[in-house]
């Protein structure tokens, strides 16, 4: 195991570095040969053998490796690709004695890959920071009292408390508690898992309904198995969605090129009864100029220089799709607590209606969540009974309960209060209002507020300064603060007491009714994961939000500020526009060459000159964004 483990890391650190370096050094060797044996070529006047060789070798270097994936890929069923298109293209050359234009095509086309693959890399390295730079914490137990470390100091056999919305982060086994479990990390699918005492749980899972504590069974190296292979699938999946985009265009464009080539090939010497041989030159010559290498490397380079650019400025993308979806998104919907607000809330006032220790009470079993209204709690009133209260659960938009003394102690809205059999009134008091019961009766309240963060208001304004037309407001909170806020942000609709199924079906009318106008959401809690994920763009919380949220969003904001949602829209815009404008360009200069190629205008080397003057210059353009 601990071997399979240090392989798997390594072919996650070096194998690009390895491969980089590799490609450097075959581009390099052949661009040498290539110009001794020019040299060579030149002064004789004829192709000398010592010519020969040298374009030999380096057509192995840099062109085999194309002819071998053109193949493997025919294997594949994929018959017509670019590697295809390369391969006929420079063989035919050869055939017709180019022997540098063969050459030529196959070194340029591998600088492109390489700039791409560097380009990768770079970004890759850059979300790895990213990552890193929020180290990951466990609540361990020690001496009876939970305390926050780093996951790497937990040793094998202690127990570690996960509580709800968070994701386990070290693999062992339940010893307290159940709960059900989102696996998508390892499984895929979102479908929750039951787990209970005894059961074996793997990190990366997150927690979704209840308190438990878990005994370490292997230590945070060990661990990271399963987050490393999370690691390779999400890398993977990347480069899945950057290349369908140019297979998707070249599994049309292809077969359109070679059956025009094969037509220009054989119907005009048969009609006109000029020679074959000009004829095929200038098929050959229309399928190096065919090659869509300016295309290949500047729609991902585009992509990737926007995701680069945005992660500079603490926003997380978590693919180059995301970036087009978003500059389409036309409707921003916002959950209140933690993303519009701060999620620290204060104590305005409180209503007692029993002597006991509610306060304390309330505030122990609090410590159990992670939301934003119990963590402002417990850092006022601790955790002083918290070792006494037991069967904790977390009801999602209401709140928490459990036992304390065998007897029934809860902390939430109106509604669990409601749902656990008591028929108290509604406080009338501006603010929002958790309910404290203790032994089966509401013993007190507490009301309190929260503020709006300093940039919500200059951040809504933005987006729609930028085109956002729709901005929504779905919340749990009561109905007047959540219309308050509203007014006070300039917030188009709001939609209010809602628990976490009703905001993903509100959220649904909201996408259906949008048709092909694109809906983000933006949120910070567990309760927002769901409709996070039905999302066409999810934007999480990085900070403050809940591991639930992060991992069921596709941008997160490293920082929590709302003005960074506009910033990552600017850049999202213009992404798209210089990945547009490359494609324009390219595909304009190509089929300007393409027409003087089938009029025999363009020389083989036009046609290289005119693929890589453009890849070039997509490149600098892309760079533009950074
Ligand atoms: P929001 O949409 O404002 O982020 P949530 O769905 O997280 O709200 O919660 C909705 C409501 O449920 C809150 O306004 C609060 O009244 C209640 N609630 C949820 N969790 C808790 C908790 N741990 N303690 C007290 N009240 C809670
Ligand atoms: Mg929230």
């Amino acid at each position: 195991m601990e071997k399979d483990i240090e392989n798997i890391n390594n072919e996650i650190e070096n194998k690009p570095k390895r491969r980089i370096k590799k490609e450097a050094r075959n581009i390099i060797i052949a661009t040498i040969l290539l110009i001794i044996g020019f040299l060579n070529d030149y002064q004789t006047r004829y192709v000398s053998y010592i010519a020969l060789v040298c374009y030999a070798i380096s057509y192995a270097l840099v062109g085999l490796p194309v002819i071998v994936m053109a193949i493997k890929n025919i294997r594949r069923g994929n018959v017509l690709d670019e590697h295809f298109l390369m391969s006929i293209a420079t063989i035919g050359a050869i055939i017709l004695g180019e022997y540098t234009e063969a050459v030529f095509v196959m070194l340029f086309y591998q600088v492109g890959e390489f700039f791409q693959n560097f380009a990768v890399d770079n970004s890759r390295k850059s979300i790895k920071a990213l990552i890193e730079y929020a180290p990951e914490v466990s609540n361990v137990i020690r001496d009876g009292e939970e305390i926050v470390v780093e996951t790497d100091e937990v040793e094998v056999g202690e127990i570690i408390r996960v509580k709800v919305g968070e994701k386990i982060p070290l693999d062992g086994i339940i010893r307290k508690g159940e709960t059900s479990l989102n696996m998508a990390f390892l499984t895929g699918e979102s479908m929750p898992v039951d787990v209970k005492v005894g059961d074996e749980v793997y990190s990366g899972s997150i927690n979704n309904s209840g308190v438990i504590e878990i005994e370490v069974t292997k230590d945070s190296w060990d661990s990271t198995v399963s987050q490393i292979l999370e690691l390779i699938e999400e890398s993977t999946e990347k480069k899945a969605t950057l290349e369908s985009f140019i297979s998707r265009f070249a599994r049309v464009y292809t077969p359109i090129v070679v059956v025009l080539a094969l037509i220009l090939a054989f119907i005009p010497p048969l009609i006109t009864g000029t020679s074959f041989y000009i004829w095929i030159q200038r098929a050959l010559i229309f399928l190096v100029v065919s090659c869509p290498c300016a295309l290949v490397v500047s729609v991902p380079m585009s992509f990737f220089s926007g995701i680069g650019r945005a992660s500079k400025n603490g926003i997380l993308v978590k693919g180059g799709n995301y970036l087009e979806v978003l500059s389409k998104t036309k409707t921003v919907v916002f959950d209140k607590t933690g993303t519009l607000t701060y999620g620290v809330f204060k104590i305005n006032n409180e209503i007692s209606f029993s002597d006991n220790e509610w306060r304390e009470i309330g505030s122990s079993l609090e410590s159990y969540s992670t939301h934003p209204i119990a963590k402002s709690i417990t850092s006022i009133y601790g955790d002083k009974y918290k070792d006494e209260i037991t069967n904790i659960e977390e009801i999602r938009g209401k709140g928490l309960k459990g036992e304390y003394n065998g007897k029934i102690v809860a902390a939430g809205n109106l509604k669990l209060m409601r749902d656990l059999g008591s028929d108290i009134k509604e406080i009338d008091e501006i603010g929002s209002h958790v309910y404290i019961m203790v032994d089966g009766k509401v013993s007190g309240v507490f009301i309190i507020s929260d503020t709006i963060k300093d940039d919500t208001k200059e951040g809504l304004a933005r987006l729609k300064k930028l085109g956002v037309d729709d901005i929504v407001l779905l919340t749990g909170d009561k109905k007047d603060t959540a219309e308050k806020i509203a007014s006070d942000l300039g917030i188009d609709r709001v939609y209010s007491e809602l628990l976490p199924e009703d905001k993903v079906s509100y959220f649904e009318d909201i996408l259906e009714n949008s048709k092909d106008r694109k809906v983000a959401f933006v949120g910070d809690g567990i309760n927002d994961a769901p409709v996070l994920r039905r999302s066409d763009i999810g934007i999480a919380m990085g900070a403050l939000g809940s591991d639930a949220a992060i991992e069921a969003s596709d941008i997160v904001l490293m920082n929590d500020e709302i003005t960074k949602i506009s910033e990552a829209y600017e850049i999202s815009k213009l992404t798209v526009r210089v990945a547009r404008q490359n494609v324009i360009f390219a595909l304009g200069v190509k089929i300007a060459v393409l027409i003087l190629a089938t009029f025999g205008l363009a020389p083989m080397w036009l046609a290289i000159f005119a693929d890589v003057g453009v890849t070039i210059l997509a490149v600098i353009n892309s760079l533009r964004i950074l």
